[in-house]
């Protein structure tokens, strides 16, 4: 028997350095980078570094504690000032879009930190 191949999400493609992305924190479980598209005037991702999650839900049945990781760098994020601009610190956006309907592209969990007015027409 073989183990399933499974291929490596965009993510993971970061993780591994195999295309560039603007990191702002990591750590050994879970890594941070700015949205290559923002759609608000603060817009950075937060991932577990596995894909074995492929979205919230998934994520807070298997590894709950890794989910709050995942809110703690968040909240770390927007205390950052050379991050947060203008905006008020430590108060931020949090969306994990859940499924194609609402707007999930990429089946590899991750948050949505966000401050400031979304783009027109965006939820993320
Ligand atoms: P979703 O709609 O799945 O919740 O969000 C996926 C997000 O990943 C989008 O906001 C999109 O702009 C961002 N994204 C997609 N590909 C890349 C990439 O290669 N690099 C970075 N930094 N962000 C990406």
């Amino acid at each position: 028997s073989h183990e399933q191949e499974t291929e490596p999400s965009i993510f993971t493609r970061i993780v591994r350095r195999e295309i560039p992305a603007t990191i702002v924190y990591e750590s050994e479980t879970v890594i941070a980078f700015h949205d290559i598209a923002p759609k608000a005037p603060v817009h950075l991702l937060v991932v577990p570094k596995t894909q074995q999650y492929a979205n919230v839900v998934e994520l807070a049945a298997g590894d709950p504690g890794l989910l709050a990781d995942v809110v703690a760098v968040g909240r770390s994020l927007a205390e950052d000032p050379s991050l947060m601009k203008e905006f008020p610190l430590g108060q931020f956006r949090l969306i994990f879009n859940t499924g194609e309907a609402v707007g999930q592209t990429v089946f590899h969990v991750h948050a949505h930190v966000m401050a400031g007015n979304l783009q027109e027409g965006s939820l993320a």
